[in-house]
């Protein structure tokens, strides 16, 4: 299997993982529709989880520099920052007085900064795409503006951002991008 699809697979499972524990340690509470320590612990458990199987499913495609290790870590608490509005916004702006509700709001809205959080933080820049080429013996050519792999294309134009240029530009950006990796 692809690692792609097993990675897919493997991201479907985290998210019903995350969803069975959440059920499960909601209705370990008694009453628990009535009180929200049970919509809170169930909120916690399940965004550990989801972070952390999230965390074991894309450990090996991210480059885990100091800077993102870092980043991640703060990801972690600034999700309860959005988490905090949408818990006002269920509990009490909605008026049924249900904090439950804005609890579990509150619940959505820190998986949703953590999945945004991580595409942003954990994507690869074009300096660690050229690397990682060269290390494979591959010669890009990366477009200068988003860093696509502009290799095999017969015009000079970057089908991901649609910048285009010319071939004294592409030329220098290689020559640049050689020197920055240390020379060829
Ligand atoms: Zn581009």
């Amino acid at each position: 299997m692809p690692a792609t699809i097993s990675r897919l697979l493997m991201c479907f499972g985290v998210l019903i993982g995350s969803v069975i524990v959440y059920l499960l340690v909601l209705i370990s509470f008694d009453h628990w529709w009535r009180y929200e320590t049970g919509w809170i612990n169930a909120g916690v458990a399940s965004c550990l989880t989801f972070a952390g199987g999230w965390s074991l499913v894309w450990r090996g495609a991210v480059r885990w520099t100091t800077r993102r290790i870092f980043l991640t870590l703060i990801l972690l608490p600034c999700g309860l920052i959005p988490a905090g509005a949408f818990f006002l916004i269920g509990g009490f702006v909605i008026p049924n007085n249900d904090t439950g509700f804005g609890v579990f709001l509150g619940t959505l809205a820190w998986i949703t900064t953590w999945l945004i959080g991580t595409a942003i933080l954990w994507r690869e820049n074009a300096k660690e795409r050229g690397e990682r080429l060269r290390q494979l013996g591959i010669h890009a050519v990366a477009c200068p503006d988003c860093g696509y792999n502009l290799t095999g294309l017969r015009e000079a134009r970057c089908p991901e951002c649609g910048a285009a240029y010319t071939l004294d530009q592409l030329y220098a950006t290689i020559t640049e991008q050689r020197a920055e990796l240390g020379g060829e």
